[in-house]
C-alpha cells in the first residue's frame, strides 16, 4: 500500500513537474543546485563534483535539473526527437562469457540456443530492407568454436546483397574476440571489418568503466582500459560507435560521474561517439540479482537524473542522448525525452536479447508509433540516418491522423520487468 501511495505521489509531482517552466524551477531549487545549473546554462563545463552532487538530487531540485536539461537539448537539438528505421539481428545466444547481468546467453547445449545460418540473416536483412529498414544492428553472444573470421565474412554476406544497408554491428568485446580468434592487431583487425562494410559500432559492453564494478557483474568480460582502447582505435581508423552506460545494479552515483567523465574525455579526443545511451539495469532473470549482489534496477528517480545529467555533463560533445525504449518502457522514455535527451533510438523489428529474457517491449516498434507518441509530448518526429542525418522531418499530421492518442495509450502500459543488459 505504501509502495502504491508513493508511486502515485512521484506521478503527482511529476505531472507538476510538466506545467513549470525553467525559471521558475531555478528559483525553486535550492542556492547550490541553481547556482550550478545557471552556470550550465551560461555554457560553463559541468565538474565532476557538480555532477556528483547533481546526481543525488531529489524534489525542486531534481525538477530543476530536468527543465535546464530540457532546455539544453532545445539549444543541442531543437524540436525534434530522432529515430532510426533498424533491424536487431542477434546470430546466436550462446557465449561463454558468463556475465551475471545476462538474461540472453545460453550454454552451447540448452535447448533453447541457436546459432543461425548466413542465409537465415541474409532474409531477414532482406525483410528489414523491404520495410524501410537503412539499419542492421548485429550483436550475438561469444561461442568457443566461432570461426576466426565469422564477423567478416557475415559483413561480406550481407553487403554484398545489400551494399545500401548501413551495419552497425559487434560490441568492443566481440571486436575483442575477434582479435583474439584471428591473432591479428587490434588496428588491423578494425580496418578488416571497415573494408568489409562494417559502418559503426554500439558502444555497448562497457556496463560501467570501472574494473571493481566490472569484477563484479563479470568477470570474464574485457577491461575498462580495454574497451577504451578499442573504442578510440575504431574512432582511429574512421568507425564511429556509441556510447552506454548500464546502471541500476551494484554501482553508486560516483560511478555514472566517473563513466560519463571518461567518455566525454575520449569524446574531446576522437569525436567518434555518435550518441550516449543509458541502459537501466533489467533485473529479474539475472544471477547478479538472485544472488543479492545487485539492485532491483533504477527507479524513475534515477531514470530522469541519468538522462538529465548526460546532456549536461556533455555540453553537447555527445550531442544525442537517447532513451532505450526496450528497457525504460514508453512511459518513462518520453518523461526522459523531456528530461534531456532527444532520440527515441530504433524500430529494432526483432530484439530477442531482451525478448529472451521476458522484457515487455522488446519485441518492435513501427516508425508510425514512434511518431505518435513524439507528437504525443508536443514535439516533432523525425526519422535519421545511423549517422543522425535526417531522412525525413514530420512537421505535420496528415499523414497520420489519431496515432498520437493510441500511442499514448501503448505508452500507459509502463516499464520492461525483465529483460537483459546486453544493450
Ligand atoms: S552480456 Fe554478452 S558477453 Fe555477457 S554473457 Fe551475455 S551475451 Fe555473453
Amino acid at each position: 500500500m505504501h509502495e502504491l501511495m508513493q508511486i502515485e505521489m512521484d506521478r503527482r509531482e511529476e505531472r507538476e513537474m510538466r506545467g513549470v517552466g525553467l525559471e521558475e524551477a531555478l528559483r525553486e531549487a535550492g542556492k547550490e543546485v541553481c547556482g550550478i545549473l545557471s552556470r550550465t546554462l551560461e555554457g560553463r563545463e559541468l565538474s565532476n563534483e557538480e555532477a556528483l552532487l547533481l546526481a543525488g538530487i531529489d524534489g525542486a531540485d531534481l525538477m530543476a535539473l530536468v527543465k535546464t536539461a530540457d532546455e539544453m537539448r532545445r539549444r543541442d537539438c531543437g524540436p525534434e526527437i530522432t529515430y532510426v528505421v533498424n533491424r536487431n539481428l542477434n546470430f546466436t545466444n550462446v557465449c561463454v562469457v558468463g556475465c551475471a547481468f545476462c538474461g540472453f546467453s545460453r550454454g552451447p547445449h540448452a535447448k533453447d540456443a541457436y546459432f543461425h545460418s548466413h542465409e537465415t540473416l541474409l532474409g531477414k536483412a532482406r525483410e528489414a530492407m523491404a520495410l524501410g529498414a537503412t539499419e542492421l544492428c548485429i550483436q550475438g553472444g561469444l561461442p568457443r568454436d566461432l570461426d576466426a573470421f565469422y564477423y567478416r565474412d557475415l559483413l561480406v554476406a550481407i553487403k554484398a546483397e545489400l551494399p545500401g544497408m548501413h551495419i552497425h554491428a559487434f560490441s568492443p568485446m566481440e571486436i575483442a574476440y575477434g582479435v583474439e580468434k584471428t591473432g591479428m592487431g587490434l588496428r588491423e583487425y578494425l580496418l578488416l571489418l571497415k573494408e568489409a562494410g562494417l559502418g559503426s559500432i554500439p558502444g555497448t559492453a562497457a556496463e560501467i568503466l570501472d574494473d571493481g564494478v566490472r569484477r563484479a557483474l563479470s568477470p570474464n568480460k574485457l577491461q575498462a582500459s580495454q574497451w577504451i582502447e578499442i573504442v578510440r582505435t575504431a574512432h582511429g581508423v574512421g568507425i564511429p560507435s556509441t556510447s552506454t552506460m548500464m546502471y541500476g545494479h551494484s554501482e553508486q552515483p560516483e560511478h555514472w560521474v566517473r563513466h560519463m567523465s571518461i567518455l566525454r574525455e575520449i569524446q574531446k579526443e576522437t569525436g567518434g561517439f555518435t550518441e550516449f545511451v543509458p541502459l537501466s539495469f533489467i533485473h529479474r532473470k539475472t544471477l547478479l540479482y538472485r544472488s543479492g549482489h545487485a539492485r532491483a534496477g533504477s527507479t524513475r528517480r534515477e531514470d530522469l537524473i541519468v538522462h538529465a545529467l548526460a546532456r549536461l555533463f556533455f555540453g553537447g560533445r555527445i550531442r544525442n542522448i537517447q532513451v532505450s525504449w526496450v528497457k525504460l518502457g514508453f512511459e518513462t522514455s518520453l518523461e526522459c525525452l523531456e528530461a534531456g535527451a532527444n532520440d527515441f533510438g530504433g524500430t529494432l523489428m526483432e530484439e530477442s536479447i531482451s525478448k529472451a529474457a521476458g522484457a515487455m517491449y522488446g519485441e518492435s516498434v513501427t516508425a508510425e508509433q514512434f511518431r505518435g507518441l513524439i507528437r504525443s509530448i508536443g514535439r516533432i518526429p523525425a526519422e535519421r540516418t545511423t549517422g543522425y542525418g535526417i531522412r525525413r522531418r514530420y512537421s505535420g499530421e496528415e499523414e497520420e491522423g489519431g496515432e498520437a492518442g493510441a500511442a499514448r495509450e501503448e505508452a500507459a502500459k509502463g516499464r520492461a520487468l525483465d529483460g537483459t543488459n546486453c544493450g
